[in-house]
Formats: C-alpha cells, sequence, structure tokens
C-alpha cells in the first residue's frame, strides 16, 4: 500500500481510528483511507487518487461489461 496525498479538490477527513486521512468517493460517498489499496491513481497527479474510488471503478467495468455481453 502506497499512502497518496490528499486531494484539495475531495471531501477528506482524518480518521483518528486508522490514524490516516479518508476521502469520501464521488460515486458512493463512502468515505476510504487515502492510500492505494483503495484508490486507483489520478494519471495526471500522480500522487494523489482518482476522484471515484476502486470498487466503484470495478463495479462500473463490471457493468460496462455486462451491457456488452448483453449487445453481442
Ligand atoms: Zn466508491
Amino acid at each position: 500500500m502506497t499512502i497518496l496525498a490528499v486531494p484539495l479538490s475531495a471531501e477528506s477527513r482524518w480518521s483518528g481510528d486508522l490514524l490516516c486521512w479518508e476521502v469520501r468517493c464521488r460515486e458512493c460517498g463512502d468515505w476510504w483511507p487515502c492510500d492505494t489499496d483503495y484508490w486507483h491513481r489520478d494519471r495526471r497527479r500522480s500522487n494523489e487518487p482518482q476522484r471515484v474510488c476502486r470498487a466503484c471503478q470495478c463495479g462500473r467495468w463490471a457493468q460496462t461489461k455486462r451491457i456488452e455481453r448483453r449487445a453481442a
């Protein structure tokens, strides 16, 4: 796991339990620790997470695949 920089444009909060910053996912609204276990890196700002968490990105990809499969 790699700790990422907390993006200024995202909602963030300090977690006293986990002793790390958490960032709110724009998609699901859940709070996730700001590291690479929970976020993909932003390609343009490699030390910051993307605005959508890993779980949402994976879910969206799976959904896209399902739609493609249905259409085929
Ligand atoms: Zn999410």
